[in-house]
């Protein structure tokens, strides 16, 4: 799976986050259906606007895109996006590109123009394929000048910039210069994942020209189909707007972490509404999410404190754990409807909270309800509270605290009273006070 990735020349802003966060949601759902993942995301680390910006910091393009990198990787963790297996870099696969040009020069497919090289778009016969644009539209065979480059064909697109003074540059068959954006997805993606992949994502801006321009460059090269499965995520909006800084409803995590959201909730909300659907981001939504998170999590609170009882009935937390996934899964395998496996989710809740309601919980069930959440927190990621205190905590949390006191009381309904007792010491040394009452344990901490 090959997923374009940031031009790290800025911060990523939520509407950037929204694609990655679907990629991560994608990654997470096909794991969770039984696939293996191999996912590779590009750091664009040299073009026009790294240039830009590291010409006027007055520092080298290493120099200006670090920062921007390791904000990158923080805004990732603080979604609790999990990380790709590869994050190449555009100006670490410079000899890549040098050969994927090289190889369409030699078909044909590609020319040099005064130290630049471009690609033919008029040799390539079933341009436009993805996006369906049609290449006739266009006026063609017209010798332009744009971008102060040369071309045949105002169509075609550039593979290989010409240095200008100044600028950072590679040296080439061509002289010096530096790779098209285009360019450097094809062969990055083509050296990670082969010839042909299974998966390519990005946001529905990028279907052209740019991933139009991937095939291109990628099949014309190779003679074989470049990607079996095209998946875009559509736009992300604010109060029903496109996002702009001059509107002032432009937001990167940090904003919203300076106004105080929770970054769980924002997981949430984004997760709740499907990808090829716009993203309308609005505050209220985020306190929408955030009480559908509270639901999920006073669920899990009166669970780890209710009682389960030994009776001859059947659970009906089994069947209703097994409904979960069932629908889980096949919400997700249905083009990543995440929004009917979140209702599959609440499902489940409703059930378990009318078996605490009813005091018909069994043996085991308990465990039952927390494994089943974890699975399908696999792909949601926001279901363990835990995991997102941001404040670190020395020691075990509360819920580590509730849990290690389910365990305890298991082991002793078990008569594994080595087991408790271990419990009860490991506690005891993390300064936790356990006072056993007839309706449960209560811990302190001292
Ligand atoms: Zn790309």
């Amino acid at each position: 799976m090959y997923t374009c990735g940031p031009t790290v020349y800025n911060t990523a802003h939520i509407g950037n986050m929204r694609t990655f966060l679907f990629e991560d949601v994608l990654r997470r759902s096909l794991v969770f259906l039984g696939w293996q993942v191999e996912q590779v995301m590009n750091l664009t680390d040299v073009d026009d606007k790294t240039i830009d910006g590291a010409a006027s910091a007055g520092v080298s393009l290493r120099e200006f895109t670090q920062p921007f990198i390791n904000s990158f990787f923080e805004d990732l963790d603080r979604l609790h996006i999990q990380r790709a297996e590869h994050y190449p870099r555009a100006t670490e696969h410079i000899a890549e590109m040098l050969q994927l040009i090289q190889a369409l020069v030699e078909k044909g497919y590609a020319y040099e123009s005064d130290g630049s090289v471009f690609f033919r778009i008029g040799e390539d016969a079933d341009y436009g394929k993805l996006s369906g644009f049609d290449l006739s539209q266009v006026r063609q065979g017209e010798r332009v000048a744009s971008d102060n480059y040369d071309k045949e064909d105002v169509r075609d697109f550039v593979l290989w910039k010409g240095a200008k003074e100044g600028e950072p540059a590679w040296d080439s068959p061509w002289g010096p210069g530096r790779p098209g954006w285009h360019l450097e997805c094809s062969a990055m993606g083509m050296k990670y994942l082969g010839e042909t992949f299974d998966i390519h994502c990005g946001g529905v801006d990028n279907i052209f020209p740019h991933h139009e321009n991937e095939i291109a460059q990628s099949e014309s090269a190779t003679g074989k189909p470049f990607v079996h499965t095209w998946i875009h995520a559509e736009h992300l909006i604010v109060d029903g707007e496109k996002m702009s800084k001059s509107l002032g409803n432009f937001y990167t995590l940090q904003d919203l972490l300076d106004r105080g959201a929770d970054l769980r909730a924002l997981r949430y909300q984004m997760l709740s509404v499907h990808y090829r659907k716009k993203l309308n981001f609005t505050f209220d939504g985020l306190a929408d999410a955030g009480a559908a998170l509270k639901r999920l999590d006073e669920m899990r609170f009166r669970l780890l404190h209710a009682t389960e009882s030994e009776s001859e009935a059947d659970s009906v937390i089994i069947p209703a754990s097994e409904k979960l996934l069932q629908e889980f899964g096949e919400a997700l395998a249905n083009d990543l409807n995440t929004s009917e496996a979140l209702a599959a989710l609440f499902g489940f809740v409703r059930e378990v909270n009318q078996a605490i309601d009813g005091e018909s919980l069994k043996v085991g069930d308990r465990r039952r309800v927390l494994d089943a959440l974890a699975r399908v927190d696999q792909v949601l990621g926001v279901l363990d509270a835990d995991e997102w205190r941001d404040d670190e905590i020395d020691g075990l949390s509360d819920e580590e605290i509730d849990l290690l006191l389910v365990e305890r009381r298991e082991a002793r309904e078990a008569r594994d009273f080595a087991r408790a007792d271990e419990i009860r010491d490991q506690l005891t040394a993390q300064g936790i006070v356990l006072e056993d009452t007839p309706t449960g344990t209560r811990w302190k901490r001292q």
